[in-house]
């Protein structure tokens, strides 16, 4: 069995979506305290005298990246999918600075870790050139329901 360290780190939002052919109350209107975790593997660094000696990458690093792909799109933001013919007709009352945000897929709890996950996934790396990948979203939709997109 080989070891190896994973490190997680998680951003939470605060966004709006519906899921349109729901049969039951999903379908309306209605949001999420949402948390977007990563799961991330890799080697430590061992270069001496760095910042980051001892770590994977650093957590603060993780934060940022969060908070630049996942959190500053999606807090406070609306998701609709792109085909919500109702939804789309009723924002364009809104001024165009609201903010939407239109994604190709009905934003499920399944399907938002893997647009999570494809944002972020590039930006995973240091400069120390140590082994690291991205090999798991998590996204919390309620304190019950979980799902994950993995590697
Ligand atoms: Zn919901």
């Amino acid at each position: 069995m080989k070891l190896t360290t994973i490190i997680r780190r998680y951003v939470e939002t605060d966004t709006g979506h519906r899921v349109p052919n729901h049969k039951s109350k999903c379908r309306h209107m209605h949001g999420h305290r949402y948390r977007f975790e990563v799961e991330i593997e890799g080697d430590i660094v061992s270069e001496r005298g760095v910042s980051e000696e001892g770590m994977l990458i650093d957590f603060s690093d993780i934060s940022n990246i969060l908070n630049e792909f996942v959190h500053d799109i999606v807090d406070h933001a609306f998701i609709v999918y792109e085909q919500d013919e109702l939804l789309l007709k009723m924002f364009e009352q809104l001024p165009p600075d609201h903010r939407i945000v239109k994604v190709p897929f009905i934003p499920t709890a399944e399907n938002l870790p893997k647009w999570a996950f494809n944002q972020v996934e590039p930006h995973i790396k240091t400069s120390y050139g140590n082994r690291l990948k991205l090999i798991a979203m998590h996204v919390r939709e309620t304190p019950k329901s979980w799902a994950t997109w993995r590697v």
